[in-house]
């Protein structure tokens, strides 16, 4: 035994060939938290006493290799100063470094995936190998940091610095044969023959077949490239990589690209200060802080929807009433999952236009490569699209998607529980229906929730799930499983109008038409709300939500909260309903719709929305400024997202975000509501909410935020 700690050791194995293995103990995957980066420098320096070890591979016991840092070690690591955290990277490195030096040749087995400190770990090896079903990669950017154990270093003088880039700024990771065609690892083998296939190299290094001592003084020295093939490689990869993502919003790849243009002509130990000195910077932004939080919300919010699991009914068979717009997507995603799906309407040509989306989706995988024809038609064959309510005797959850009406929706309901076992569960997608309300028609409430998903279903991955008065945990618990096995994130919340993203969405599109009412322009609000990192702003989302499903959920809304959603004018949303102006649905809205080369609705000005405006736009116009525009939008929106704090709709503030983000689209790179409220400072918004209050409650800071910013408290520690 050359090193024992209860996340590495070092064994000797034969032939002096040591063997690396992480093993974290009590711990489902190896990271590298503080205690595995300090038993990793211990362990080198076992080895560097070590004198009968001629070689080392590096292994894992767990399923992963090395997953990577530990992210909720950020959160404290990065309060540092940019300086403690640079002189921290650097000490971190020291052992990286180290273990490269040591006199000998290493070979990573990489078993599993090897991601972030994890890949880099291995390109402190001379060689590596990876099993065909593993994957490697730096998805550091994703957080908006970059990789720090020397990961930019080493990587660009192993692949190249085009590929390096590519790697490093879009985060994603490859399988075994793409990094392989890259040489990002030197051999695939399946995955019984990984450490055969590791001793085999190291053997081949000791015996002098293998050069590597080369292999390492590649990765010392700088970029073996002239000045004018890095400029290429350099200015190739920025036009590709600012084309993807805005480096102001998130400038992650262009910090991670200045620091490799700044090392490439530098040895190691100078180039990895470089290294450390960008990593310390991009850590500081606000960026990172929203990223990582946002990374840890995810888990926080996966981890719920498991507990909540714990209650679930099992469910083989689902049934969906309702073939429209979302009953067919709802039917799609189920079947896509492998859930076998019952699909009722009252009208054939519906359920064909529920059938025929859902093989569009399957045949465009098909053409793309990613379906075989064969698993399309095992696909579709678990969607069973019926006119009447046969089979449904058997099925453990129904889904109600039928017209947004509290009358058809109460009927449907009663119709289908005397239909249904005792303890099948029944869940409304409605968007704004109370679903204590529609439980008052059921016999059983207490089977009774609320599932809401978002359109279109196949690519909105939020689903919130509303626990109504009488909703049992069995209820809300199977519910939260159904979600989750339809590869959905359920977050769970209480019953109120508009449930919570819905609630939040109306104050925002009622400051957006206060803004109009006032003589601001729809589409120059559009561009600064894009600007400010939302897909698309408010005309245009209105435009694709629908103007009858918005003007009929304000009315929701306004009977629900009149003191702050009901407003004493006409605003243009309800103008253009009255014009019969629906949005993208009948091609007119705030924009006109054409329709683009591949058939996608592509909008463009209508000088005839101005016209209309001008019958509700004040006399007196006033002008805005960006900055006014984004406060007045974003205080509507973060208050209410307090609100539903403040009563309990949702219970914390990592739910709330993440609905925000994956519900509506709220910029990521921002955190969510409760994030931009934290990074603007809880006096600086209360002091822009005391500004704007006067243009009604929608804008008066609530009660909640006035304690926390009085106690010094704020929503994330
Ligand atoms: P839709 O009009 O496209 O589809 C409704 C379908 O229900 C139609 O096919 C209709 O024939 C069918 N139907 C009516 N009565 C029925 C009955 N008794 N039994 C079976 N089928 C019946 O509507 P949609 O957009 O799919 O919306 C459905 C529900 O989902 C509504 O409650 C809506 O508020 C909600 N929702 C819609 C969206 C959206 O963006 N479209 C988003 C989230 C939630």
């Amino acid at each position: 035994m050359v090193y024992q700690g209860n996340r590495i050791t070092v064994t000797m194995l034969e032939d002096g060939i040591a063997n690396m293995q992480y093993n974290a103990e009590n711990e489902s995957v190896n990271k590298f938290d503080a205690e595995t980066n300090k038993q990793f420098g211990e362990a080198v320096s076992a080895l560097e006493k070590a004198d009968d070890v001629k070689g080392l591979i590096v292994t894992s016991a767990k399923g992963v290799f090395i997953a990577g840092a530990d992210i909720t070690e950020f959160v404290g690591s990065f309060k540092k100063s940019e300086s403690e955290i640079k002189d921290w990277v650097v000490h971190v490195n020291d052992a990286f470094n180290r273990f490269e030096d040591l006199p000998f040749p290493k070979v990573a087995a990489i078993n599993g995936a090897a991601m972030g400190g994890g890949c880099e770990m291995t390109l402190v090896c001379e060689y590596r190998v990876m099993s065909d079903k593993a994957i490697i990669g730096l998805p550091e950017t994703q957080l908006g940091i970059f990789p720090g154990f020397g990961g930019t270093v080493r990587s660009t003088r192993i692949i190249g610095i085009d590929n390096a880039l590519e790697l490093i700024a879009t985060g994603a990771p490859k399988k075994a044969l793409a990094a392989l065609k890259l040489g990002l690892v030197d051999a695939t083998v399946p995955a019984d023959d990984l450490q055969d296939a590791a001793i085999d190299l190291v053997k081949k290094c000791i015996s002098g077949e293998l050069d590597w001592k080369a292999k390492r003084e590649e990765k010392l020295v700088p970029v073996k490239l002239n000045q004018l093939e890095q400029a290429m490689a350099f200015n190739s990869a920025k036009g590709m990589i600012f084309a993807k993502a805005n480096p102001k919003q998130y400038p992650a790849p262009a910090l991670a690209i200045a620091a490799i243009e700044k090392h490439v002509n530098l040895p190691r130990d100078k180039a990895i200060e470089v290294e450390a000195a960008g990593f310390a910077k991009a850590a500081k932004t606000p960026q990172a802080e929203s990223l990582v939080g946002l990374f840890l919300n995810d888990q926080l919010v996966k981890k719920l929807a498991k507990q909540h699991s714990k209650k679930a009914h099992e469910i083989n068979e689902a049934a969906v009433l309702g073939a429209g717009i979302m009953g067919g997507g709802i039917a799609y995603q189920a079947a896509s999952k492998g859930l076998p799906i019952i699909m009722k309407d009252i009208k054939s040509e519906q359920l064909d236009l529920g059938m025929g989306e859902a093989s569009k989706l399957l045949g465009k995988m098909v053409d793309r490569g990613k379906m075989t024809p064969a698993k399309m038609g095992e696909t579709l064959s678990r969607i069973r699209p019926t006119l009447n309510y046969g089979d449904f005797a058997e099925t453990d959850i129904v889904i109600e998607a039928v017209v947004e009406n509290p009358n058809v929706k109460r009927a449907v309901l009663k119709e289908v529980e005397g239909l249904v076992k005792d303890d099948c569960i029944l869940a409304s997608n409605t968007s704004t229906i109370s679903i204590t309300f529609l439980a008052e028609a059921l016999e059983r409430p207490e089977n009774f929730v609320g599932m809401h998903f978002f359109n279109p279903v196949h690519r909105m991955p939020l689903v919130e799930v509303i626990r109504g008065k009488k909703s049992s945990e069995e209820a809300v618990a199977t519910t939260v499983a159904l979600a989750t096995k339809m590869g959905k994130v359920p977050v769970v919340v209480n019953d109120c109008p508009g449930f919570l993203v819905n609630r939040v969405l109306f104050p925002y599109f009622g400051a957006f038409d206060l803004l109009l009412k006032q003589g601001a322009d729809f589409a120059h609000v559009d561009k600064v709300m894009e600007k400010f990192g939302w897909p698309m702003g408010p005309a245009y989302l209105i435009d694709v939500v629908g103007l009858d499903t918005g003007v009929h959920g304000a009315e929701v809304m306004a009977e629900g909260f009149p003191d702050r959603m009901k407003p004493d004018y006409k605003g243009a949303i309800e103008l253009l309903y009255e014009n019969k102006r629906l949005g993208q649905k009948n091609g007119v809205g705030f924009y006109k719709y054409e329709m683009d080369k591949r058939g996608k609705p592509k909008k463009v000005a209508d000088e005839a929305t101005y016209e209309l405006l001008k019958t509700t736009t004040d006399s007196e116009k006033q002008e805005f400024d960006d900055q006014a525009i984004i406060d007045r939008t974003m205080i509507a929106f973060c208050n209410e997202t307090v609100r539903c704090l403040e009563d309990n709709i949702v219970s914390t503030p990592s739910e709330a975000d993440m609905a925000m983000i994956m519900g509506v689209g709220f910029p990521p790179f921002r955190g969510g509501p409760c994030r931009y409220v934290d990074q603007m400072g809880l006096e600086n918004y209360l002091a822009l909410c005391e500004k704007y209050a006067y243009l009604g409650k929608a804008y008066e800071a609530p009660q909640k935020i006035r304690d926390m910013a009085a106690a010094g408290e704020t929503f994330y520690a």
